[in-house]
């Protein structure tokens, strides 16, 4: 584990009809933020999430076209291949309540969507390929 101290935290609203994923990927790499965490809450247009197949090692995506309620987001930012890189898990609950969850994907259109985004310094994580799981990791 490493240390590392909270040094700032942002919070703003993201563009309707723009790619969830990217946004957040755009104001880290605008801000220059290479550790941080963010979280949201909103809602969507359509979903595109992930789950990882540990046997295939690849990731199944499955598409969502529908209007769906961000119940939760959450995830980190850290560096990958010299460049901020965003991690993130979302919950959608659809106009009944059912929720689907999974790695953020791109292919997620905005409807509505309130951002924190904290800020950390003290240390560097960068991702790199772990052989055990497949997946690029600290
Ligand atoms: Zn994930």
């Amino acid at each position: 584990m490493k240390k590392i101290q909270s040094k700032k935290l942002l919070m703003g609203r993201l563009g309707y009809g723009k790619d969830l994923l990217q946004e957040i990927t755009d104001i880290c790499l605008a801000e220059n933020i290479g550790l941080g965490r963010v979280e949201a809450i909103g809602a969507v247009q359509k979903a595109c999430i992930g789950f990882y197949d540990q046997k295939a090692r690849d990731y199944q995506f499955r598409k969502i076209e529908q209007a769906l309620e961000i119940v939760n987001l959450t995830g980190n930012v850290s560096m990958k291949e010299g460049h901020p890189f965003v991690h993130a898990h979302i919950s959608l609950a659809d106009h009944k309540g059912n929720v689907y969850g999974g790695h953020l994907a791109p292919g997620t259109t905005i409807f509505a969507c309130e951002l924190i985004v904290e800020v950390f310094e003290g240390a560097i994580l960068e991702r790199t390929l772990d052989e055990e799981t497949g997946l690029p990791l600290w």
